[in-house]
């Protein structure tokens, strides 16, 4: 029986996290969960699987939610107590699925305090790759992606695992058998839509995903193909590769989920339906498989097609890659403005085509620096988020 710990447990991976739970009472507990500031949907979490902890980030929706418990479940609030329930004694796979930079500290303090990290926030890896590997590497925990596509590689690379005898595969070694990744993305709702036409593209029709089901802001990431841009620097940390070993092709049906290229010209792919459902189970049985719920792909109903991303539609791919060849701090500056962009535009300040240019213009005006400790990370988030804002209210 493994505990667990649900960061972001009201959100879409939360839910499919739980769904596991619920099929397999037998084999995982719920030990805590978190979320920001959805009281009512948390007590729902709460009265259904009774956790030992459950953390509003928010103080005031946390007093709320203590009003309507009447179980044995302790309500605690702020980001300290997210980072508390992370590291817990008493809990052994932590589901790191917070939206965004705020899911950093917490998946960071899982990791030092060894962990099963199950990994679907993929902006801590772009904020603070270097320092999040190392702490895995420190306290001997387990970094398991969630992400479809990093499942994907994962799973098509554990021949090799086997091979070495290793937890790791070491792929900027010259004897590398691996040639590169290949990142499948979907394309996202506007993968058709005349450019002249993407102007007045709102934050409805944005978060419209026409495969999966996701929360907002990576709904808006995948349709501008920043979601793929933060895949790229998540596969380079994981994997230890280099940017040229990473490609990414369009694939609308979002059946293979992603593949790896080996030297003798054999390619390996995972393939699915699209449902995160699959990569969570994954990463709650792993090395092992357990059911999902997840029906089979059938693949005499439909045609798989692959493109090259057009960089003049997908302007974002190309900021991501260059920030990754240019280092750690610009990889955190990406991330913030596009964080604030995303804002902006669900916000209806800016417009959807004003998201990558917010970047770029950001990314021009942070000079980049060192990041050699978590506070060089978190003040160059700070800062890049600053000059994100002030290039947005140029904008308006
Ligand atoms: P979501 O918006 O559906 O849920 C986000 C969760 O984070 C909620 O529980 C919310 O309460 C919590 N949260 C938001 N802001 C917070 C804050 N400031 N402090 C504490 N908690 C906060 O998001 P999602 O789609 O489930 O995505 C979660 C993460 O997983 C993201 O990093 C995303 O990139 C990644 N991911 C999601 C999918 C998917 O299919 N949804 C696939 C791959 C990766
Ligand atoms: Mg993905």
């Amino acid at each position: 029986m493994k505990n667990i710990t649900i960061l972001g447990a009201t959100g879409s991976i939360g839910s499919s996290t739980l769904s596991i739970v619920e099929a397999h009472p037998d084999k995982f507990r719920v030990f805590a969960l978190s979320a920001n500031t959805n009281w009512r949907h948390m007590a729902e979490l709460c009265k259904k699987y009774s956790p030992r902890l459950a953390v509003m980030a928010d103080e005031s929706s946390a007093s709320k939610l203590k009003d309507v418990l009447d179980n044995d479940t302790d309500v605690l609030s702020g980001d300290d107590a997210i980072c508390q329930i992370a590291s817990h004694q008493q809990t052994d796979y932590v589901m790191a699925a917070i939206v965004g930079s705020a899911g950093m500290s917490s998946a960071l303090s899982a990791a030092n305090a060894g962990k099963r990290v199950m990994l679907a926030n993929k902006e801590s890896l772009v904020l603070a790759g270097n320092i999040f590997i190392e702490a895995i590497k420190n306290s001997g925990a387990e970094l398991i992606p969630v992400d479809s596509e990093h499942s994907a590689i994962f799973q098509c690379l554990q021949g090799d695992l086997l091979s070495t005898g290793s937890d790791a595969i070491d792929t900027h070694d010259g004897g590398s058998t691996i040639s590169k990744v290949q990142l499948t993305a979907s394309g996202g709702p506007f993968l058709n839509t005349p450019i002249d036409c993407m102007g007045s593209i709102t934050p409805e029709q944005a978060c419209a995903h026409p495969n999966w089901s996701m929360g907002r802001k990576i709904s808006v990431d995948s349709a501008t193909m920043m979601n793929k841009g933060l895949e790229v620097i998540e596969a380079h940390y994981l994997f230890a590769l280099r940017s040229s070993q990473i490609d990414v092709v369009i694939h609308p049906q979002s059946i293979v989920h992603s593949s790896v290229y080996y030297n003798d010209g054999s390619t390996l792919s995972q393939l699915g339906v699209p449902d995160m459902r699959s990569a969570v189970s994954y990463a709650m049985s792993y090395p092992n498989r357990i059911f999902s719920g997840v029906e089979p792909v059938d693949l005499t109903k439909q045609k798989l097609e692959f493109y090259k991303p057009d960089p003049n539609r997908f302007p974002c791919l190309g900021l991501a890659f260059d920030a990754l060849n240019s280092g750690a701090s610009s990889m955190g500056s990406l991330n913030a403005a596009n964080e604030v962009a995303v804002l902006a535009f669900l916000n209806n300040k800016i417009k959807f085509l004003d998201i990558n240019k917010v970047i770029d213009q950001t990314l021009g005006l942070v000079a980049s620096s060192k990041l050699e400790s978590l506070e060089d990370v978190v003040a160059n988030d700070k800062h890049a988020r600053q000059v994100a804002d002030e290039v947005i209210s140029s904008y308006v």
